[in-house]
């Protein structure tokens, strides 16, 4: 609360500074005043249910922050999937202008253009870490902004789940052999990657997962992590709980903006605006991840089987899922390009986490104290 405070009157000594700038300096151009910038009410439609506090917590910082940020001035208020439109059709309502932003995941929207992919996560692709540094400085946003610009839209990273889990299943899978026929729920490229591996895949949204589970109409079931998958209560219809979730290692979330609505708004609040994704990118993560350590504990105590998926799971899907990259950059040239300079990032950048990150990581949960 108190960082809140500061930032909020920070935002406001600027202003009356700058007010006093322009009292002080009458023969030069006048600076802007804080009380010439406007009023506004946007509507954001977000892909999530209320009650996911994580996902639908990253719309909800975005909101709240600007407001706070410009007194209130410039609100923004976010709006349940299906309250103004699907949760899948986020994209559109901000394309068209029905909704002058969204708080979504890109890789619903792969049919449109499939290197929208990589604006969210990609099997066996960056972590939370890798794909922030790709975004901000590694040209991925620049990238995703240039393809959304055909879209009319403009987009910004707004929150991440860090690495996900890989599901939930009701026996044991040792092996691709075992995998043959399972029926998993599963989307996108991580689905896609599933079924060349012999998955029978399907596709739910979350408020039917555990029901199907339950049921035996499925045997495996993929959402998201600890927290957000006790909540569904998977734990209650499958015991065996594998990690880690290679099609997802770090999924971001993002807003997308009305390109035309951006245009009109005043510097001021487009400054403001990119300010609060990225404060809603940085607190969705650890937010993650602090309730996801508490969650693991409670699940394990409460009888659930971690387990790991044996390498030959992993290999067999890390070369599935470059297949399917290779075929898509021969068919598409916007993915080729996107995927080439990704590539080249990924390999880099993972060769810097194995000397720092990940020999750190691995001698501290291996060594005993
Ligand atoms: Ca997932």
């Amino acid at each position: 609360m108190k960082r809140r405070q500061f930032l909020s009157n920070t935002a406001i000594g600027a202003a009356s500074a700058t007010a006093l700038g322009a009292c002080n300096q009458a023969n030069t151009a006048p600076a802007i005043q804080a009380n010439s910038l406007p009023n506004l009410k946007w509507r954001m439609a977000t892909s999530w249910p209320k009650s996911l506090d994580t996902i639908f917590g990253g719309a909800d910082t975005v909101c709240r922050r600007v407001s706070e940020m410009t007194n209130g001035r410039f609100r923004i208020t976010p709006y349940a999937a299906g309250e103004l439109v699907g949760g899948l059709e986020v994209l559109d309502a901000v394309q068209q202008g029905t909704v002058q932003c969204g708080h979504t995941a890109s890789y619903y929207y792969i049919g449109k253009n499939p290197a929208l992919a990589f604006s969210t996560s990609v099997p066996f692709g960056l972590n939370a870490q890798q794909q922030n540094s790709w975004f901000y400085h590694g040209g991925g946003l620049e990238a995703m902004q240039k393809i959304y610009s055909d879209f009319n839209v403009i987009n910004f990273p707004a929150g991440n789940t860090g690495t996900q889990m890989g599901g939930w299943f009701k026996q044991q899978i040792n092996s691709v052999t075992d995998l043959n026929g399972l029926k998993m729920r599963i989307p996108g490229l991580g689905g896609q990657v599933m079924a060349r591996l012999g998955v029978n895949v399907q596709v739910l949204p979350g408020g039917e997962i555990f029901l199907a589970l339950e049921r035996g109409a499925i045997d495996a079931t993929e959402w998201v992590g600890p927290y957000d998958d006790e909540k569904l209560g998977l734990n209650k219809a499958a015991q065996f709980y594998y990690y880690p979730g290679w099609w997802e290692p770090g999924a971001t979330l993002e807003v997308q903006v009305n390109k035309s609505a951006w245009d009109e708004l005043p510097k001021e609040y487009q400054e403001i605006l990119t300010t609060a994704t990225m404060e809603a990118n940085l607190n969705m993560l650890s937010q993650y991840d602090s309730l996801n350590r508490e969650a693991l504990q409670r699940l394990v105590k409460g009888g659930t089987k971690l387990t790991p998926y044996s390498r030959e799971i992993m290999q067999a899907a890390q070369k599935a899922s470059f297949e399917i990259y290779e075929e898509n950059a021969e068919k598409d040239a916007t993915f080729k390009q996107v995927y080439q300079q990704w590539k080249e990032f990924r390999d880099q950048i993972y060769q810097w986490h194995q000397v720092n990150e990940l020999s750190f990581a691995n001698f501290v949960s291996s060594s005993e104290q």
